[in-house]
């Protein structure tokens, strides 16, 4: 692989990477930023609608807290009426009944724990014995005499859930002990179920005491009982004004975001909940869909990074091929005359960079044209193909041996003086002697002359360098043939 290759290499797989991870970066980012984003949009609608139920119910609570407090006023400015037939009693309790579209509903317990309804057409009753009832009982003990929140109980008479709210007659001689208010849980429902965030989000009234009055969606067995003993009711309820939590519901296991508020003065609770699981559905979507995104975009990132390594890969493989069929004397496989001439520079000029010594072999086949004429152009090829392989054989890995044309080679001797580089040439002259290529069963006996020439002067160029070892080797064959001629110093230059 060339180092060009290598660094672009190195740069794709860098840039792919950086790619790759901004993208990541900007998908779990976006995912994180949203998450945090809908769980604050959440907490704020939720303490909203919390302020609103708390609103609703404060409103409920002091409407309620009024009416009987005006109808214990109307008692106690009446002394000798008894109210459950008292037509101003009647218009009272009737007037309050409209103005809270049903919701407030007076009602009156005797002395003796009878239950007593106001309508329209006066007083009924006794409708039943009630004196078993939480309401009532409280308002016998002092300690717990006054405006008082009952446990939710499914009436005797109509046969559904209210929560009554009573208060002691403060008037002692008037037949009537105890008022109170039975509020429907039907008709709060059915205001709490208006508000409340679906699906399975929840709005609920308790006791701070842990007692549960209202729920929606309403469920029949939670009514009245006490959620005090429960961890949530204990970590997150009890003794708190208000908060947000994350916990998963007793009653159905359903993980829920909890936002809730004491009720003022009232011993009340407003708990409003919606489902972790709905919250987030949208989130999760988002989340779906960009992860989807982003791992179909890194697939193909990487894909394409791959794709474009393979074409690099091909083309710096067919560039190098191109390179070394130029460079290349494809008979021989040595060098040919232009890749040749190249490196004759480079050495040339690496030599004289560290002031070594620098020597050339012109070497031609002698004769070379009768092997030819004799055994044929073919015998000829695998003559000049065995010599290149010779040359590769003997020379060291630092020379560099070229065949410049037909046949004549020419090698580099780097490193190496004109002493050194006879005995080069006298060797490989020897070699190619002891060596006969075997054609058509005889041995074809061959010799080679050689013209060494070193470099010398600070002028002198390749060309002029390989001209004088050929002069040299033109004067080996002049002289016999098969032997070794030095060359002559290079002509000086400049005045004589
Ligand atoms: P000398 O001893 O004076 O060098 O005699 P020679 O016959 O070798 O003379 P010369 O250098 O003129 O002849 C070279 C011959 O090499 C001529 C040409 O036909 C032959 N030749 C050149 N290139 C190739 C080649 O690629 N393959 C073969 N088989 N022969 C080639
Ligand atoms: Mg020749
Ligand atoms: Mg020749």
């Amino acid at each position: 692989m060339s180092r060009s290759l290598k660094t672009t290499r190195t740069a794709v797989v860098l840039l792919m990477i950086t790619l790759l991870c901004a993208l990541w970066v900007v998908v779990l980012g976006t995912i994180w930023g949203e998450h945090k984003r809908t769980l604050e949009a959440n907490e704020r609608f939720m303490g909203q609608l919390n302020a609103a139920v708390e609103e609703q119910t404060l409103g409920l609570m002091r409407l309620i807290e009024t009416c009987l407090d005006s109808a214990n006023m109307w008692i106690e400015h009446h002394p000798g009426e008894n109210p459950c037939c008292a037509p101003g009693f009647i218009e009272l309790v009737e007037s309050y009944r409209k103005r809270s579209g049903g919701l407030v509903d007076i009602r009156l317990v005797t002395r003796k724990g009878q239950l007593q309804y106001v309508g329209v057409q006066g007083a009924r009753g006794p409708l039943a014995d009630v004196s078993d009832r939480e309401y009532y009982m409280a308002q016998q003990y002092d300690s717990s005499r006054g405006f008082f929140i009952g446990q939710p109980v499914k009436s005797r008479v109509t046969g559904k859930w209210g929560v009554p709210i009573s208060v002691p007659v403060l008037n002692k001689k008037s037949p009537v002990s105890v008022l109170f208010c039975m509020v429907e849980l039907e008709r709060v429902a059915a205001l709490h179920e208006a508000v409340r965030i679906k699906p399975r989000g929840t709005v609920s009234i308790l006791r701070t005491d842990g007692v549960s009055l209202s729920r929606v969606p309403f469920r029949e067995d939670i009514v009245g009982q006490s959620l005090a003993g429960t961890p949530q009711f204990k970590t997150h309820l009890e003794g708190r004004e208000r908060g947000f939590a994350i916990w998963a519901t007793t009653l159905d296991g359903v993980d829920r975001f909890v936002s809730h508020a004491r009720l003022g003065q009232y011993p009340l609770i407003v708990v409003v909940t919606s489902a972790v699981d709905a919250v987030l559905a949208p989130w999760r979507k988002l989340v779906f869909g960009l992860v989807a995104l982003a791992i179909a975009a890194s697939v193909m990132g990487v894909y394409l990074g791959q794709r474009l390594f393979m074409a690099m890969a091909d083309k710096d493989a067919a560039h190098a091929a191109m390179q070394r069929l130029a460079s290349t004397d494809t008979l021989t496989g040595l060098m040919n005359r232009y890749a040749f001439m190249a490196a004759a520079k480079r050495e040339l000029e690496r030599a004289r960079r560290n002031g070594r010594d620098l020597s050339v072999l012109m070497i031609d086949m002698d004769h070379f044209k009768a092997i030819n004429d004799t055994h044929g152009h073919a015998v000829g090829d695998k003559v000049l193909r065995s010599l290149g392989r010779m040359l590769t054989e003997l020379l060291r890995s630092i020379d560099t041996a070229g065949r410049l044309g037909g046949e004549e080679f020419c090698v580099l001797l780097p490193e190496t003086d004109l002493k050194g580089a006879a005995e080069v040439a006298e060797r490989l002259r020897r070699e190619c002697e002891a060596r006969p290529v075997r054609s058509a069963g005889s041995d074809l006996m061959k010799t080679l002359s050689v013209g060494v020439a070193q470099l010398a002067g600070a002028e002198e160029t390749a060309t002029e360098l390989i001209h004088r070892a050929d002069l040299a080797l033109y004067r080996a064959k002049k002289n016999g043939r098969n032997r070794v001629e030095l060359a002559d110093d290079p002509a000086p230059t400049g005045f004589a």
